[in-house]
């Protein structure tokens, strides 16, 4: 295969008539093609190389901080010790990954902060408590998003069914998520106002978006001694919620405020 003619041969003839170029290669092919740029290149790999370091280092202080704020299941935890949040947002807020905020991932939505992750996660295997080792059933999560909760739902689940309606996302998370090779992972296109039936009974069914009241499809779905978690509008706030279905039927908990999308229908 040849070279591309123009701007390596451009390089070449610029480091032969001007000695020592002060100035940088304009990108990083000039690199691979000026021996005089290799000192340049070692440093850059170890920089690549010390960012991968320092994400486990702030990864590793997030799961710290959330243990100081009161989680407390070691599951939950070591799932966001687990999955790299940095590699499910845009690289220029890469830096932003382990600080404890939202942050936007395209089509006006955003990835939920680490610690409303962590805390929805907790109430949702709330019932695996003084069981180590074990996990839930399959789960069924609303709003995949760039697919980050549905990675650390993978940790806590055998199977995890998630549905997003906007195509763009959905797949989105597709490429985000290859990396990780979950195979219990299961990303479905749909409107997930009606849940997916085909995956159902679930153990735990949790959303991401927030609408004025949780659907029944949602309820139907949920197995007996399953969990919702959702937000859900009450007034102008929206607040967690948190619905068991039981022998006796269904006990609905109303937890602290939060701020989620809003939960629409359709596809787009
Ligand atoms: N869990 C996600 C958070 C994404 S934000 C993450 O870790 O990134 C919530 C998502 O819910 C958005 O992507 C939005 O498009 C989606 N959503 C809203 N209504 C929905 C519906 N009816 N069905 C499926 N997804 C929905």
């Amino acid at each position: 295969m040849t070279r591309k003619p123009t701007f390596p041969a451009e390089i070449t003839g610029l480091r032969r008539t001007v000695p020592a170029p002060a100035k940088p290669a304009a990108g990083p092919v000039a690199k691979s093609f000026a021996p005089a740029r290799l000192e340049t290149a070692r440093p850059v790999a170890a920089q690549v190389q010390a960012t991968g370091l320092d994400f486990n280092a702030h990864r590793a202080r997030m799961v710290q901080r959330l243990a100081g704020g009161g989680i407390g299941e070691a599951r939950v935890l070591r799932a966001m010790g687990a999955v790299e949040r940095h590699r499910f947002i845009d690289t220029a807020l890469a830096t932003q990954a382990y600080e404890d905020t939202s942050l936007p991932i395209g089509l006006a939505q955003t990835i939920s902060k680490p610690s409303v992750v962590a805390r929805m996660a907790e109430l949702l295997c709330a019932s695996l408590a003084g069981q180590p080792g074990q996990r839930l059933g399959r789960v069924l999560e609303i709003g995949t998003g760039c697919g980050y909760q549905a990675a650390i739902l993978s940790h806590l689940a055998t199977e995890v069914y998630s549905i997003e309606r906007l195509k763009a996302l959905h797949e989105k998370a597709r490429d985000n998520l290859r990396h990780f090779r979950l195979p219990n992972v299961h990303l479905l296109l749909g409107d997930g106002m009606a849940g997916f039936a085909q995956g159902a009974p679930y153990a735990g069914i949790i959303a991401a978006a927030g609408g004025q009241s949780v659907p029944t499809a949602w309820i139907d779905q949920l197995a007996l001694g399953g969990r919702l978690v959702a937000p859900v509008l009450r007034g102008e706030q929206q607040a967690l919620v948190v619905i068991d279905k039981g022998l006796q039927g269904i006990t609905q908990t109303v937890l602290e405020a939060v701020h989620f999308v809003p939960l629409k229908s359709g596809l787009a």
